[in-house]
């Protein structure tokens, strides 16, 4: 007979949900744990999904993120493609699409983000390409031998890393921004222009402060007409227009939402018996001084540590560094700490033009730090911003000054 009562049920088997169970283990809890996932594949990575996956230099059993069998071995129940439908918090709980029902001691929601779709028209059409699910990669993949022109509607990181990979592989590329800069929403000026001149240089066109009005889709292709009065004739279309957290099942059960699932501290929701984690919440951050949410396996993985410690004896607050990465074509960026308008940018050159970090400071505090091929200096900044060591304008802009040497004098 199938289980239906579980000691931790946990919604969402994306790097949060995999990450919360499998920490779970190793920490010795021995409970019952459900995890369910309505996806159908074994619970992948997805950041190759934008990287070496649709260039097809990775394959599909190279994204697990756990063996098959590491659920079954660990006692973890994992229900796939099975959708957890509606939340009863006075009964604990939750009914599922399979037609089943399961109670929970404690709830995790680790239920992550679906793709933004602006309302213009024919964007919903079943031809437009998307880039969250495995399922979405394949289908790109597929397209790909019939593409010679692909619009991608959105500058942000997924976009910029798949525009790369496409324009790399001799696919016209055309990238639509509505923003003045690239990836607007998580990095400086200065690393915004060196990403334009990145992507231009390889042959991408891109448009900035140019949105789409509307996409007719023919036999061959579409028409993409944009808001400066040109349009693009495109083969494919990959629209990236950026995410929204999954709240609707924590909304539907009354649960506090404020730009994902709020929690506290402790990444405890407004009911106590639920927490929230990754993508979908929102938590209070001390780097960024207020509520973040934020979209990086570095914070999924990390929340998932911080509850699966509160279960096995070693509760404390939430309070890890945010790191993120994304590599668009030979270039790798790396960024500690985050980012937010109006701090000032120092610039620390490297060897040669392609390597250089810049440094965002508060006043004469240091926030965040930007490294494109650098990764000593973003290793660096992680232990410099986590530790709240003091780096000087002065010295961030100096690349003879030993970042290495000041950390080591902090130990
Ligand atoms: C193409 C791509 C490239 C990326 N590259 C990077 C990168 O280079 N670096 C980086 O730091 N981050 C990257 N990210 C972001 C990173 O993958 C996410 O931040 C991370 O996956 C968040 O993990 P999560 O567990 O919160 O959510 P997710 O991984 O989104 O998992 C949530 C899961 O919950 C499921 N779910 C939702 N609602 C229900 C329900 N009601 N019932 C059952 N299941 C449900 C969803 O279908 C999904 O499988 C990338 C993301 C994408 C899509």
């Amino acid at each position: 007979m199938t289980q239906s009562s579980f000691d931790i049920a946990v919604i969402g088997a994306g790097h949060g949900g995999v990450e919360l169970v499998a920490a779970l283990r190793q920490h010795g809890y021995q409970g019952s744990i459900v995890l369910i996932s309505d996806e159908a594949d074994v619970p992948y990575q997805r950041p190759p999904l934008s990287k070496d996956y649709i260039k097809r230099a990775a394959n599909t059993p190279a994204l697990v993120l756990k063996p098959e069998n590491f659920y079954a071995d660990n006692a973890i129940d994992l229900r796939l493609g099975v959708k957890a439908e509606a939340i009863d918090r006075q009964n604990r709980s939750v009914s599922l699409s399979d037609g089943d029902s399961i109670s929970y001691g404690h709830l995790v929601l680790a239920t992550g983000a679906r793709n933004r779709k602006p309302p213009v028209p024919g964007l919903d059409h079943p031809e437009i390409l998307q880039l969250r699910t495995l399922a979405d990669a394949n289908r790109i993949v597929h397209a790909l031998p019939k593409t010679k022109h692909i619009a991608v509607i959105g500058g942000g990181f997924i976009g910029l890393e798949a525009a790369s990979l496409l324009r790399a592989m001799g696919i016209d590329v055309d990238v639509v921004e509505m923003a003045p800069r690239l990836m607007q929403r998580a990095i400086s000026e200065a690393a915004s222009a060196w990403f334009l001149d990145h992507h231009r240089g390889k042959g991408s066109n891109v448009h900035l402060s140019t949105s789409v009005s509307s996409v007719q889709h023919g036999t061959g292709g579409a028409k993409v007409q944009l808001s400066d009065g040109n349009a693009l004739e495109a083969d494919a279309i990959l629209l990236a227009a950026g995410v929204e957290p999954n709240t609707d099942l924590a909304a539907a059960c009354g649960l506090e939402i404020a730009n994902g699932i709020a929690v506290n501290e402790h990444l405890l929701t407004s009911d106590p018996a639920i927490s929230a984690i990754g993508d979908c919440a929102s938590y209070p951050s001390r780097h960024l001084g207020g509520m973040a949410r934020l979209e990086a396996v570095q914070n999924a993985v990390d929340h998932a540590r911080c509850v699966a410690e509160r279960f096995t004896g070693q509760a404390k607050p939430y309070d890890a560094l945010p790191w993120f990465w994304s590599i668009q074509g030979a270039a790798r960026l790396q960024i500690a700490g985050l980012s937010r308008p109006g701090l000032t940018e120092v610039i620390r050159k490297g060897a040669d033009e392609s390597r250089f970090s810049v440094f965002l400071y508060d006043g004469s505090e240091l926030v965040a730090v930007e490294s494109v091929n650098s990764p000593a200096d973003h290793m660096a900044a992680r232990k410099l911003i986590g530790s709240g060591i003091a780096l000087t304008p002065a010295q961030a802009g100096s690349p003879q000054f030993d970042l290495k040497a000041l950390i080591s004098a902090h130990r």
